[in-house]
Formats: structure tokens, C-alpha cells, sequence
């Protein structure tokens, strides 16, 4: 039994043990390892962090979706930022109503191994024709995209460094906020109020959206591989409230998820004290 091993904190290990290491790539942007174990399944991390694994990958993908997609029944024209596993448009897939799904990821790379080795996540999302991949930095594609084009984007991004980074800035922020249609949800992946690096980096999400958009809110789930397991995602939008949300209309859908319903949804935004302290919430 071998061991994969990440550093949560200075003095905070978490390790999982593997039998097979299927694959390592140095890409132009990041380092690729695919690893097979019997707790966690196929996982795979990028610079050595943990991004999606097959069991408890449902948790992360529901929650980075479902929660907009319950607050706004329009949503025809979605954009994904990174998210190259595929987990994320697979559940937007769901949706028959949506219309249109344009993933911006940089690293070709990340798709295409996870087409291989990840299916749970990857497995018929190039081929539904609602499908656009583009191959580039979001921070770019954003930039490009006419306003008013989207009205759900979903940034769902590697930590706020290395090709990441760009992901957390304000300028990005902006385009998006000029990017969403007037009931259009931004959803980005905001780190975690536990270990202090992740929640410096919450905290510095977390203000710059505040200072664009209207409407925000942070939620809340329990994501047992990444740091503390306390994983946060940020909801901001130009007029709609998660907090009102039509319940029987996102029932009628008739979509099993492991992991969402409109119970959870509500506690979702409940936050601890003292998370709520830390974003500054009155
Ligand atoms: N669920 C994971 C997490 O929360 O850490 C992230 C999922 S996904 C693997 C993250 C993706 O973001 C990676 O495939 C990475 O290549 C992509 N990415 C990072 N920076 C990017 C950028 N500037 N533009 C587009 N995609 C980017």
C-alpha cells in the first residue's frame, strides 16, 4: 500500500492510501497525477492537490450547481470556468431546459485523462450537443464574451494560485458581473473558513465580489477530502435571493441527487459564527 499525502497546514497532513498510480503529466500548466485506491476510487490531483475523486465527487458537483438552478427556473445559457473533470456539466446536462453549456478550461489536458481515466465525471459530456469546450484561460474567454450572455457562470477553479490565480480577481469578477444576463448567478468555488491560508483567500473572494455585485451569499458543504472538509462556494447575482427559492418548482424537475435537496439548500446558508465573522457579516 502506497500513500498520497497533502499538506492541509504547516502541521496537517491528510494522506490516502493508493494501489496504482495510473498516470503523471507535466502540462504547460500544471502537474496531472491519476491515482486508484480503495476508500476514495479513481482520484486525481493537480500540483499535488486533491481536485476530484469517485466518492465523494457527487458532493461538490451538486452543490456547485443545483443550488443556482433551484434559485432561477430561466437558465438557458450556462458558462463553466475550469472544471475539467466534467462533474460540473454533467449535472448542468440535467437540466433539459438549459439550452446552451460552454466550458472554458486551460488545460486541454485535464478533459482528456479524465475522459480516460475518470468517467463518472467525464463520460458524455463532449458528446451532448449542447456542448461547447473551449481549450483556454477563462480569465480570456470572459473578456471576449458579449454582454449579457450567460446567465449562469460557474467558476469552478483550482485554488487562487498558479494558473488559478486570475480566476480570483476582481477584474475577473467584473466581466463576469458585465457577462450574466440582469437575473444572472455567478457561482465560485470560495475556499474554506478553516485553515488560515484558505480563509485569507475566502475572505479576499469574498470582498471583491461584494464590492460588484448586489446580491451575495456564501454557502456552505461538507467535502471530506479537501482541507478541514469545510468547503464553501460563493453565490453573487444582480436581483435573485437564494434564500427565496420556488421548492416544488425545483421538485418538478424529478432529479435524483445524492446529495442536494431544497431542505439542504436552506441550511446551506446558514453559516457558523464564526465564518460569518470572518466575511464581515454583520
Ligand atoms: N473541484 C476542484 C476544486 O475545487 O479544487 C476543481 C475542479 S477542476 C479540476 C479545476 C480546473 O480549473 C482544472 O482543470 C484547471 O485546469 C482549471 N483552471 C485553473 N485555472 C484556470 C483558468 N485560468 N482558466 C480556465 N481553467 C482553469
Amino acid at each position: 500500500m502506497k500513500w498520497y499525502t497533502e499538506d492541509w497546514s504547516e502541521e496537517c497532513k491528510f494522506s490516502i492510501a493508493y494501489d496504482k498510480h495510473l498516470h503523471t503529466e507535466q502540462t504547460p500548466f500544471q502537474k496531472i497525477d491519476f491515482y486508484q485506491g480503495k476508500e476514495f476510487g479513481t482520484f486525481f490531483t493537480l500540483d499535488g492537490l486533491m481536485m476530484v475523486n469517485e466518492k465523494d465527487e457527487f458532493i461538490y458537483h451538486d452543490m456547485i450547481v443545483h443550488p443556482a438552478m433551484a434559485t432561477n427556473p430561466n437558465i438557458k445559457n450556462v458558462l463553466i470556468i475550469g472544471g475539467g473533470d466534467g462533474g460540473t456539466a454533467r449535472e448542468v446536462l440535467r437540466y433539459g431546459f438549459v439550452e446552451n453549456v460552454v466550458m472554458a478550461e486551460i488545460d486541454e489536458r485535464v478533459f482528456r485523462l479524465s475522459q480516460q481515466y475518470l468517467p463518472v465525471t467525464a463520460a458524455g459530456v463532449e458528446e451532448d450537443p449542447r456542448m461547447t469546450l473551449h481549450f483556454e484561460d477563462g480569465l480570456a474567454y470572459v473578456k471576449n464574451a458579449a454582454d449579457k450572455s450567460f446567465d449562469l457562470i460557474l467558476v469552478d477553479s483550482t485554488d487562487p494560485i498558479s494558473v488559478g490565480e486570475g480566476l480570483f480577481t476582481t477584474a475577473f469578477y467584473e466581466e463576469c458581473h458585465r457577462v450574466l444576463t440582469d437575473d444572472g448567478i455567478l457561482i465560485n468555488q470560495h475556499e474554506s473558513p478553516y485553515f488560515a491560508e484558505y480563509a485569507e483567500n475566502m475572505k479576499k473572494a469574498h470582498h471583491k465580489i461584494k464590492a460588484i455585485f448586489p446580491i451575495t451569499h456564501v454557502y456552505q458543504y461538507h467535502m471530506p477530502t479537501y482541507p478541514s472538509g469545510h468547503w464553501l462556494f460563493g453565490f453573487a447575482s444582480k436581483s435573485l435571493s437564494p434564500l427565496q427559492i420556488d421548492e416544488q418548482q425545483w421538485q418538478s424537475y424529478g432529479l435524483q441527487t445524492k446529495y442536494y435537496n431544497t431542505d439542504l439548500h436552506r441550511g446551506a446558508f446558514a453559516l457558523p459564527s464564526y465564518v460569518r465573522e470572518k466575511l464581515g457579516h454583520e
